[in-house]
């Protein structure tokens, strides 16, 4: 499973957003954007002006960056939006969306999407009472997920849960503290999410 693993923080701050890649410390005044919201390398003020392409280009790295999608997965990603009824681009940002380290996240098991990924993998997650270690299965409408026992009756675990869950909720999952499971109730649309990128640029990039 490639996955990228530089530091997530240049990447914030080349692309010149906050992607929420590190979980409790993105909110905190340790955050590296916050104190250097210039490109690595660089003083402030000194971002260059860029090219129509590599704007675009910038929107597709952040749209990986976020999702931790390497390229080959994410022009699956694209390809099968475009075989979709409706608009490409929210296609895309639904598929994304239905990942299940992505889900994981949301629902505040972990509190970042690596972390996610991490607890997806390492097979500590259910979907329907089933374990899943894939982080890229697309969780469909109604499916329930949840933690391993041994990791649920944890009391760092669920302290961390509550925190996240408080901090990220999202109303198409509904979570069930005292079960320590969430459901995925419906496909969120584009405006539910108000994802870090502008998608229409990337169709605009691969239709090049
Ligand atoms: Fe980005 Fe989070 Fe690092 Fe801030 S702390 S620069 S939001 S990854």
């Amino acid at each position: 499973m490639a996955v990228y693993t530089g530091p997530a923080c240049r990447r914030c701050r080349a692309l010149g957003v906050k992607l929420f890649l590190k979980g409790e410390r993105c909110f905190t005044d340790k955050c590296a954007f916050e104190r250097r919201p210039y490109p690595p390398g660089k003083t402030r003020n000194t971002r260059r002006k860029l090219s129509s392409y590599a704007l675009h280009l910038m929107e597709k790295q952040k749209a990986k960056a976020v999702y931790g999608v390497l390229e080959r997965q994410f022009r699956r990603y694209f390809e099968e939006a475009k075989r979709q009824r409706g608009e490409t681009g929210a296609n895309l940002v639904v598929l994304l969306e239905r990942r299940l380290d992505n889900v994981v996240y949301r629902a505040g098991f972990a509190s970042s999407r690596r972390e996610a990924r991490r607890l997806v993998s390492h097979g500590h997650i259910r979907v329907n009472g089933r374990k899943v270690d894939i982080p890229s299965y697309l969780v469909k409408k109604g499916d329930v997920i949840s933690v391993a026992d041994k990791m649920k009756n944890k009391e760092e675990f669920r302290r961390k849960f509550e925190e996240n869950t408080r901090r990220s909720a999202v109303s198409w999952i509904s979570v069930d503290l005292d079960k320590v499971e969430a459901v995925f109730n419906d496909y969120p649309t584009r405006d539910d999410v108000q994802p870090p990128f502008n998608e229409n640029a990337i169709v605009e990039l691969y239709s090049k």
